[in-house]
């Protein structure tokens, strides 16, 4: 139910830049996905397609996800590393880290499309 929300103030999102460029045929979407959100790709893909399924210029879209790498410290050692996932092992002192504050973020990193 929350990616239903997130996808669908991405679509809002995506409609405007549509409408700014003047877009006329979307082949894909590129997202940044937030490797401590709770968010999934396959959950964001079927409402995609579900609430662009009339929408001729969004339908055709492929959406593709890249998972963004963040920064954390340790609890242990209290160095910094970078992370794709959790847990993650601390690359100094082999720490396992979990996530404290998980949030939810989406970007939209490029959209790939012609021109009207
Ligand atoms: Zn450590």
């Amino acid at each position: 139910m929350h990616e239903y929300s997130i996808t669908s103030s991405l679509i809002e999102i995506v409609k405007r830049i549509i409408k700014e460029k003047n877009l006329i045929n979307i082949e894909r979407i590129d997202i940044e996905l937030n490797p401590l959100s709770s968010l999934e790709a396959e959950s964001i893909k079927f409402y995609y397609e579900f609430l662009t399924k009339d929408d001729d210029v969004l339908r055709k879209a492929k959406l593709k996800f890249y998972k963004t790498s963040i920064s954390i410290r340790c609890s242990k050692c209290q160095k910094d590393y970078k992370v794709k996932s959790f847990p993650a092992r601390c690359p100094h002192c082999h720490e396992f880290n979990v996530c404290k504050d998980i949030y939810d973020d989406i970007k939209i990193k490029s959209i790939l499309a012609e021109t009207g």
